[in-house]
């Protein structure tokens, strides 16, 4: 069976650093906000080029916090994109906003800059550009309409930790960056977790009030705070994968440019790179018109794969109250028919790869 995420070989190599790392935590007994989870923020701050990394509960929060710490509340409209995952969209509705939501763009699949600008209106107060599947968007024209219409950009890196826009580390580009450290994101802990940065000193500030129940000094509570810390046993464990993470996503590189040497040539939509982006491949994603067909191929020869995302934000029931109906972002509902994740972590073998693309060849000579 080849998995979509395959943690074995990762987890055998890091095994005794990890237990000491946990064994230290147990040790030391400063479960909540321990030294681990302000030498992470520092390390990770570090790694993305930004001033400030605060660790919260999961990358959901990271984004709910962010769009508190810029004072975002009912009546504000939030602008992003109708193909990401849910948790981009859900934390604007927590504050009250609304989601306004943009097609995506049929070469990338995130985003599609070209169409922010005709909906910002007198009550837009941020952007939330989605790095999909650790493919960097491209952040300087969505730069300039923020200066122009005073907006704030807030990153959703939850996907692409370590991914490069024209050289800079996504997330320290907007005024915020989010993280999620869900175990099968690029760096992932043994559970929930994530992260804020920012070079902002009062983002850094707010969000570490609002994740520690609004708590400046002991029980004075300045704000309606959340309790979403990133736990210490998480930071621990996240502090011991992170010297690793680039050569995890060079590897992730590697892997891709495989997918893309042997697969060229088929009737599939292969993952393409800007030429102002280096991506940091979370995800490696096909396109093809039989994807349910190519889906049911490769279950029945052990191949695990994944839909990110079957369906559109606009079109998951529980975001009918904001009113939007099918035809209303064509590009994101043909891709979600189309879309096809191959397995893909660092540790995948040539082997492997080499079985997941036979079988794709198989699939294309039978049809
Ligand atoms: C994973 C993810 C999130 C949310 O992260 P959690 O840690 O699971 O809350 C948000 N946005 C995108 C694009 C993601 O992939």
């Amino acid at each position: 069976m080849i998995r979509l995420v395959d943690f074995t070989k990762q987890n055998r190599l890091l095994n005794k650093k990890l237990i000491r790392a946990i064994e230290k935590v147990i040790d030391n007994q400063k479960y909540i906000l321990g030294p681990e989870v302000e030498m992470f923020e520092r390390e990770f701050a570090k790694y993305c080029g930004a001033k400030y990394t605060v660790g919260v509960g999961s990358g959901s929060d990271a984004l709910l916090l962010s769009l508190r710490a810029l004072g975002i509340k009912s009546g504000a409209e939030i602008i992003t994109v109708a193909n990401t995952f849910i948790s981009t969209v859900l934390p604007i509705l927590h504050v009250g906003a609304r989601p306004i939501l943009v097609d995506a763009d049929p070469n990338t699949l995130s985003m599609d800059i070209s169409l922010i600008e005709k909906k910002i209106t007198a009550r837009t107060k941020v952007i939330i550009p989605v790095h999909l599947f650790g493919l960097p968007v491209d952040m300087d024209p969505l730069l300039r309409l923020a200066k122009i219409f005073n907006l704030s950009i807030i990153e959703d890196a939850c996907q692409a930790h370590g991914a490069k826009y024209k050289g800079r580390t996504v997330g320290s580009i907007g005024d915020i960056g989010c993280f999620s450290f869900y175990p099968s994101k690029n760096l992932g802990a043994f559970g929930d977790a994530g992260a804020v940065i920012t070079n902002k000193k009062y983002i850094a500030d707010s969000v570490g009030l609002l994740r520690n129940v609004g708590q400046k000094e002991k029980n004075i509570h300045s704000v309606i705070g959340y309790n979403s810390k990133l736990d210490t046993i998480q930071a621990a464990i996240l502090l011991t994968k992170l010297p690793y993470l680039s050569r995890w996503i060079k590897q992730r590189r590697a892997i891709a440019s495989y997918y893309t040497t042997n697969l060229s040539g088929l009737p599939l939509v292969l993952p393409s790179e800007p030429d102002y982006a280096l991506a940091s491949y979370h995800l490696y994603v096909i396109r093809t018109k039989h994807r349910d067909r190519l889906k049911e191929y490769l279950q029945k020869h052990d191949i695990a794969r994944g839909i990110h995302f079957p369906i559109p934000i606009h079109l998951q029931p529980c975001m009918r109250i904001l009113g939007y109906k099918k035809g209303d972002f064509p590009v994101s509902e043909k891709v979600s028919s189309e879309v096809l994740s191959l397995p893909l972590y660092p540790e995948m073998t040539k082997r492997e790869q080499d079985t997941v693309i036979l079988h794709i060849k198989k699939f294309f000579k039978g049809n």
